[in-house]
């Protein structure tokens, strides 16, 4: 990282408030990060349970576009965030007439639709995936041939692989259209995939960027199951990822921390996938394993202060802890506490649980990240964590 000149001009002081929409997980570190540096967070969440809220030095318990609520987040934040890409942008833009807001609306409405951010990208010039929008059953009849196979993803409050549907056929694709009770849609070219990687970037006012290592990531049933981070990818190909995602973030001047998730396919090109507006779960592992984790520098670039280094200290590979992990078997009715001390007895294995009060199969419940001397070692104490909390075998790691 080269070190950047700072000058002191909008800087917001520890002690000053901070406002996050959102209180998931995401936010709930975010929280932890910014009150290490001696920041306070008020949380607007709708929900009781909520991770974030639970530890926030204030918790407004509104609607994201609570007039009130609103008005009560901007008298008290000098800045504001989100954990979350479907927030409404007009709460963003209520919040940005009074305080620093990071992202901004706009980046966040080009990533909560599929549509706009493909179009973004591939007009931007990024490799995406072939794509073709449909927004009628026509559309899906007369899809382009080389889209398909592919795969009918709703362009709004699609994630963790929902809203999505397999298609051979452009027969298929108009029933999956109509599955998706005829709300816009992308057809995408299903690609052979190498493997799945993604790159956090977190970028200033001024332009000044970071990026951390290459995560390779693995999915099970469309949910981020596990990430081995250094990537185990060629020094070209991580040199080409971080590239990519700084020339996103530059594209969208973008402002706080932002996540590029890319499929490497067989011939090693990179194609964007999705960019989420915010910490994403394969850079958990930047807290135990980074000088800076990607919570800090969100809190950094909200208060404007000098960016942190992302440097990689430790090799690590974090797994995702789901609910599935309460219930025995598939019989089990009632959800029992697992055995923590199966990865607390592993001394270079960090466990992060979220605080939510119902576990639910495919509920994202907490992470552990296991540290190791080398990748093998991480991945090897991983592997024991998922044999001793009956977690299925991870894809390809
Ligand atoms: P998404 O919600 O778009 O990130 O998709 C969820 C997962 O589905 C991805 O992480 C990939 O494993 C897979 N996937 C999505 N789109 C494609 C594609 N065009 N080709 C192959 N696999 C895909």
């Amino acid at each position: 990282m080269t070190r950047i000149a700072h000058d002191r001009g909008d800087s917001i002081a520890p002690g000053e408030w901070f406002g996050l929409l959102g209180g998931g997980q995401l936010g709930r570190m975010f929280c932890m990060a910014a009150q290490r540096l001696g920041y306070k967070v008020a949380v607007l969440d709708p929900s009781d349970d909520s991770p974030a809220g639970s530890v926030a030095d204030r918790h407004l318990r509104a609607d994201y576009l609570d007039p009130s609520a609103l008005a009560e987040l901007a008298r008290l934040c000098r800045a504001a965030t989100t954990e979350f890409e479907n927030v409404p942008a007009p709460a963003l833009e209520v919040l940005a007439r009074d305080a620093r807001v990071a992202p901004t609306a706009s980046s966040v409405a080009i990533a909560q639709d599929r549509i706009s951010e493909k179009t973004f990208l591939s007009g931007h010039g990024f490799g995406v995936a072939p794509f073709g929008v449909l927004r009628s059953v026509e559309d899906a009849r007369s899809a382009a041939p080389q889209l398909l196979p592919g795969i009918v993803k709703s362009a709004r409050f699609g994630y963790d692989g929902k809203g999505q549907i397999r298609v051979s056929t452009v027969d298929e694709a108009a029933d999956a259209f109509v599955a998706m009770r005829g709300a816009a849609c992308i057809l995408e070219r299903f690609v052979s995939l190498a493997c799945e990687v993604s790159v956090i970037v977190a970028r200033n006012e001024r332009g000044e960027t970071t990026t951390w290592p290459v995560a390779e990531n693995h999915h099970r049933n469309g949910i981020l199951d596990m990430t081995i981070a250094p990537g185990r990818v060629s020094a070209a190909l991580e040199q080409r990822a971080r590239q990519i995602a700084t020339d996103v973030a530059t594209a969208l001047d973008y402002r706080g921390v932002l996540c590029v998730e890319m499929f490497v396919t067989a011939t090693d090109d990179l194609l964007v996938n999705e960019i989420a507006p915010r910490p994403h779960n394969s850079g958990h592992y930047t807290i135990d394993a980074c000088v800076t984790s990607q919570f800090e520098q969100q809190a950094r670039v909200l208060a404007d202060l000098p960016l942190g280094d992302p440097s990689q200290h430790t090799p690590a590979v974090m797994v995702n802890l789901l609910g599935d992990i309460w219930f025995d078997d598939s019989e089990a009715p009632a959800p029992r506490e697992p055995e923590w001390r199966q990865i607390l007895v592993h001394p270079r294995a960090k466990l992060h649980l979220y605080g939510k009060a119902l576990p639910r199969r495919g509920r994202k419940m907490g992470h552990v990240t296991c540290l190791g001397a080398t990748l093998d070692e991480a991945l090897a104490t991983a592997r024991a964590i998922r044999a001793a909390l009956s977690i299925p075998a991870a894809n390809g790691g």
